[in-house]
């Protein structure tokens, strides 16, 4: 593929080197005690010996990374993340275990550990802000499981259509959307007006103007924030002056194609890691000014800090 020309894409020593310069540049950083630019290389290729006295630890530019202890050659691994960071739609473990030559069961493997390291980790400051709108809304994805099927509304009224057709069967997202930004999704058991409204508070900054549907999931979202601003869509009014939801359902709509193409069998102890890849994405994508090279880059350097151990992958 010529995409793979590169030669960290195409043999294991390139590619630790490559990794070695994102995760570290000139200064290489113990990963055990944090130590800087005070370890040596070992006979190992690709391992350090940590100089500290209290430590002493061997280290690879793998360590405390998703890539820790996987036998995967690592020029693999930059192609996999590649893949799922340049494709619009996601890449099924099918379509890896294709394009790398891997087993399925390592391409899946691969993929989980990818969105973990595409998941925003760490602390996160507030979106918006002032002269800032952010879009919130809610959609429902996938069924869930038999025990957590719902008899009443989150306002406690029985459904009227027995449930099968109603938000009562599918899972909840809510998603905010900073306009011409970024995007935060969150799996949530139920969206009643509580867990959305906490969300909003907890994510989006005072200053900034916040645009909903007429849910009343909402109300009260006035006392919080600059503004307030509605349209109806029970009345087929989508935008008023620049008061709409069209970012934000514009973002549902590329995830619920994607979930669709891509990935029909998506478990719901998963659906959040899917959300994060499809969040990464949109939060880098080229009309914000990165390319897809740049974007695999940021995806790989999400891999310190975070690993995925296989019984949780599950
Ligand atoms: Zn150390």
């Amino acid at each position: 593929m010529s995409q793979f020309n590169a030669k960290h894409f195409q043999n294991p020593e390139a590619a630790r080197a490559y990794l070695e310069a994102l995760r570290w540049g000139s200064e290489r950083v113990c990963p055990h005690c944090g130590t800087i630019n005070s370890s040596y290389a070992t006979k190992k290729p690709g391992v350090y010996r940590c100089a500290s006295k209290e430590c002493r630890k061997d280290f690879s530019v793998t360590t405390k990374s998703v890539m820790e202890s996987s036998h995967i050659k690592l020029h693999i691994w930059l192609q996999a993340f590649y893949l799922m960071a340049s494709s619009k739609k996601g890449v099924s473990s099918h379509q890896l275990h294709r394009a790398l030559g891997v087993t399925y069961k390592t391409a899946w493997f691969l993929s989980h550990r990818i969105r973990e390291a595409m998941r925003n980790g760490g602390i996160v400051s507030p979106m918006g802000g002032e002269g800032s709108i952010v879009e919130a809304d809610e959609t429902y994805f996938g069924p869930v499981a038999k025990d957590k099927v719902r008899k009443v509304t989150t306002s406690g009224r029985p459904f009227t259509k027995s449930g099968r057709t109603g938000p009562s069967n599918k899972r909840a997202i809510v998603s905010l959307v900073e306009r011409g930004g970024s995007v935060r999704s969150f799996h949530v058991a139920v969206a009643d007006g509580e867990t959305v409204r906490k969300i909003v508070k907890d994510n989006v900054s005072r200053e900034t103007r916040l645009h909903t549907d007429e849910s009343r999931l909402y109300h009260g979202a006035d006392a919080h924030f600059a503004m307030h601003e509605t349209v109806n869509h029970s009345r087929k009014e989508y935008a008023r002056g620049d008061v709409t939801t069209n970012s934000v359902e514009g973002y549902f709509s590329i995830f619920k194609r994607g979930m669709r193409g891509v990935y029909q069998h998506c478990a719901e102890k998963h659906l959040h890691r899917y959300l994060s890849e499809y969040d990464f994405r949109y939060n880098h994508r080229i009309k914000l000014g990165f390319n897809d090279g740049e974007r695999a880059d940021i995806a790989i350097k999400g891999a310190a800090g975070k690993r995925l151990m296989y019984q949780q992958s599950h």
